[in-house]
């Protein structure tokens, strides 16, 4: 999370900023994270621990009793460009992992189609504990016609799903175990998201949009690992032929 004055600096969608943080032995190094939100005060970006900055900046703060620590930092930027969907009749986000901080404010820019969805694929409940808010503010906005979460690992954990929908929602409603109490509030706050517990076929998500007879335009967009990625691309060109729909592919990618 970075300050953030509000008067002299706004994020925009897809924007990333590259990272310099002050300590002697990292100045020299910059590297880009994507603005995942932002309110008037903050920036707030998510980061996947690797093996060098990343690793530094989690044993700094795994170091502190309060499992938090403060430290100096330039940020370089914004680069990056905003997709505007708004001509589409279909947007089909589909993120894998740590992805959907690309898309999330993507998302909620672009709010004009009569149809998009979001298909996230996440291998465990992690996600779903720091990403909840941002998750709500999508749910919220209301614009999505479909929310698809896909939970590949299930192994040892406790997920539950009700029978029966609540009154008021026409799907489910997701109760989830999370490890903190907070998480487990603001999870179970979330309704209408569709859970499921296997690994999607994407092929088959994507060639059932573009086969739709009054399919109109679709854009297709994603971020995820490399490997989905390449799927979601060979998906829709295999398809191109078979379908009536004008269909533009976008990808975003974390390497570098
Ligand atoms: C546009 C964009 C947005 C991104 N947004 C996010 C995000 O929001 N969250 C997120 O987790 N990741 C994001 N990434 C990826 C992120 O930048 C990397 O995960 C991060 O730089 C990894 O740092 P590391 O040193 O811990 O990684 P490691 O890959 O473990 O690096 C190990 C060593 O290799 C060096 N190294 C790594 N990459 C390079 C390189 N390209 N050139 C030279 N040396 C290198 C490092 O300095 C280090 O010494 C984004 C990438 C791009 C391109």
């Amino acid at each position: 999370m970075f300050p953030r004055s509000k008067s002299k600096w706004k994020p925009k969608p897809g924007g990333y900023i590259f990272m310099y943080v002050l300590r002697y032995d990292l100045f020299w190094q910059s590297h880009p994270f994507t603005i995942a939100d932002f309110d008037d005060e903050h920036l707030i970006v998510y980061a996947a621990v690797k093996q060098g900055i990343t690793a530094v900046l989690k044993n700094a703060i795994e170091a502190q009793s309060e499992k938090e620590c403060t430290t100096p930092v330039l940020l370089e930027g914004q680069y990056g460009s905003r997709l505007r969907l708004g001509s589409y009749a279909t947007v089909v986000y589909i993120a894998g992992g740590l992805g959907i901080t690309a898309l999330s404010q993507t998302i909620l820019s672009n709010t004009e189609q009569k149809q998009s969805k979001l298909i996230w694929v996440i291998t465990d409940k992690y996600p779903l504990e720091w990403f909840s808010e941002q998750l709500r503010k999508i749910k919220d906005l209301g614009t999505l016609t479909q929310i698809d979460i896909y939970y590949t690992r299930t192994h040892g954990e406790s997920v539950k799903v009700p029978n029966s929908s609540p009154a008021n929602s026409s799907t489910k409603t997701l109760y989830g175990t999370c490890a903190s109490s907070q998480c487990n509030k603001e999870v179970s706050a979330i309704t209408a998201l569709n859970f499921h517990y296997y690994k999607p076929e994407l092929r088959l998500l994507v060639s059932n949009e573009m086969i739709k007879e009054d399919a109109g335009t679709i854009a297709f967009v994603t971020c995820g690992p490399g490997s989905m990625s390449d799927g979601v691309r060979v998906a829709v060109s295999d398809q191109l032929l078979n379908s009536v729909a004008r269909v533009d592919y976008f990808e975003e990618n974390y390497s570098w």
